[in-house]
């Protein structure tokens, strides 16, 4: 894992705890492998992006949002972004 932006694992699991994150459309659930499915884009922004990992049997979509609850918001109204536009 080369994104780890948090402090501790811990310090993750409370970031993470909400909102509630659903499953992709494809079934994928990311609250299996939060992560590898949510990034920050960088460690100074709130900007994150949601990802269903391809490589982890997933479907490949994302969303990006300037705030984790923007971010899952979008996720979970399926607003997804296509593969290819990564
Ligand atoms: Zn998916």
């Amino acid at each position: 894992m080369s994104h780890h932006f948090y402090q501790s694992e811990y310090e993750y699991r409370q970031v993470m705890s909400e909102p509630k994150i659903n499953k992709c459309a494809c079934g994928y659930d990311p609250n299996n492998d939060l992560l590898d499915c949510f990034r920050k884009v960088n460690r100074y922004s709130e900007t994150s992006r949601l990802v269903c990992p391809e490589h982890n049997g997933g479907c490949g979509v994302w969303v990006q949002g300037s705030t984790k609850d923007e971010t899952i918001a979008k996720w979970n109204r399926q607003e997804y972004e296509k593969p290819e536009d990564y």
